[in-house]
């Protein structure tokens, strides 16, 4: 009979989301609970997009707490920030569109009250966005619909690609750029590879971060009976390819296949540091004096410099934006799919380039994603407030 051993197994909820959700109370918030909260967001405000969104429930219960003490126009800001990073939090979105209704600044109101009627399920929210919406004239309904970008061809973007960037996204890029912000893109291809320095390969970090989570989280018994079953001693964990033989073959007795193992390890590979690139662009490209600045486009995964940071899909160095489609594509056979997530992340970019302002209305193309899902769900179109924001910044070029 066969002896039966106890193997351990990975432990579910590894690096589970640090979101939460405060409750909503009628009671007017305590000095001290906003005086905690403004300390709060006053230390997200100077971190990473990536790193700030999981705690982006922060600025709603900030924004709550306003609320619950009348103080409407700090409420409004603290929502707005938010919405920044999740856009996609209506509740917030009506609460904005409220404020801005009741300041007649329906620009802003009208696409965020358009999406909540569009997308959301909850009646009551539905409801109180149709009321709104009913308050805001007719004639601004008419011009946010018609609202468009006046051209600015005599302007110039360049677009760069690193080596191995492919032609569907090239184009794709280009063109929706030229299209949507009306201005004339040049591109160039870049005959470096991507720089690398501080370079860093995330699947060997994982490998040693899930092997120090295995140790840590089972017993010396059912760890001793693992190593014996696979045939290899603790020291041999040292070793790159044996912590791979170990991790993988705890993985497949967790009750997961092989193609799921192959699709974990697909998500680990070398990533280079976005501002390396940046300074790569700058040394290697030239612009003419009616260029507003450079685009660079990546096909390697990016992140931040930062040890925190897991991944970028893009960043930006005053007029000079690099962009990854690396996460866009990988895996996705849709080219389709994966263009329209490039556009958008091109879009969010050339914004940047130009200087307009962040994005917080739903569904926009320039609204913040925290992760592809979210990207998904967006238009590959800019918003009205963009497409405003972008005449601003081009009348002032004349
Ligand atoms: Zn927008």
């Amino acid at each position: 009979m066969k002896n039966k051993i106890t193997l351990i197994v990975l432990i579910a909820g590894l690096g589970a989301s640090l979101l939460f959700f405060g409750c909503s109370s009628t009671k007017a918030a305590s000095d001290e609970a906003v005086a905690a909260l403004e300390q709060r967001v006053s230390e997200l405000d100077k971190t990473f997009n990536v790193d700030a969104r999981k705690y982006v429930s922060v600025y709603f219960e900030l924004s709550d707490a306003y609320k619950s003490r009348g103080e409407d126009n700090k409420a409004y800001e603290a929502a707005t920030k938010g919405l920044r990073l999740d856009s996609l939090n209506m509740d917030m979105q009506c609460r904005a569109a409220e404020y801005e209704v009741a300041n007649a600044n329906y620009d802003l109101a009208y696409p965020r009250l358009a999406a909540i009627l569009e997308k959301s399920d909850d009646k009551k929210l539905v409801a109180l966005a149709q009321s709104l919406m009913d308050k805001i004239p007719q004639s601004y309904k008419d011009a946010a619909v018609n609202l468009f970008v006046t051209p600015m061809y005599e302007k110039t973007l360049l677009v760069v690609f690193f080596p191995g960037v492919e032609d569907v996204y090239k184009t794709a890029i280009t063109q929706r750029i030229q299209q949507e912000y009306k201005l004339t893109v040049i591109t160039q291809e870049l005959d470096i590879e991507e720089s690398k320095k501080n370079i860093r390969d995330s699947y060997s970090d994982f490998l040693s971060e899930t092997l120090e989570n295995l140790i840590l989280g089972n017993s010396p018994e059912a760890l001793a009976n693992t190593l014996a079953y696979l045939g290899i001693a603790f020291d041999d964990l040292e070793d790159n390819e044996t912590k791979e033989f170990f991790v993988k073959n705890v993985f497949l007795n967790s009750g997961y296949t092989e193609a799921d193992w192959e699709q974990l390890k697909a998500q680990y590979e070398m990533q280079y540091d976005a501002n390396e690139l940046i300074v790569q662009v700058l040394d290697n490209c030239t612009t003419e004096s009616d260029c507003l600045g450079i685009l660079a486009v990546t096909g390697k995964d990016i992140y931040s410099g930062s040890p925190n940071n897991n991944f970028l899909f893009g960043l930006s160095s005053e007029n000079v934006s690099v962009m990854s489609v690396n996460r866009f594509i990988k895996g996705e056979t849709d080219k389709v799919l994966a263009a329209k997530r490039a556009i958008m992340q091109a879009f969010s970019s050339t914004g940047y380039i130009i200087g307009i302002p962040r994005c917080s209305t739903p569904l926009c193309a320039r609204a913040y994603p925290n992760s592809l899902d979210e990207q998904d769900m967006k238009n590959d179109v800019l918003c009205p407030s963009c497409v405003q924001s972008i005449n601003e910044v081009y009348a002032s070029l004349k």
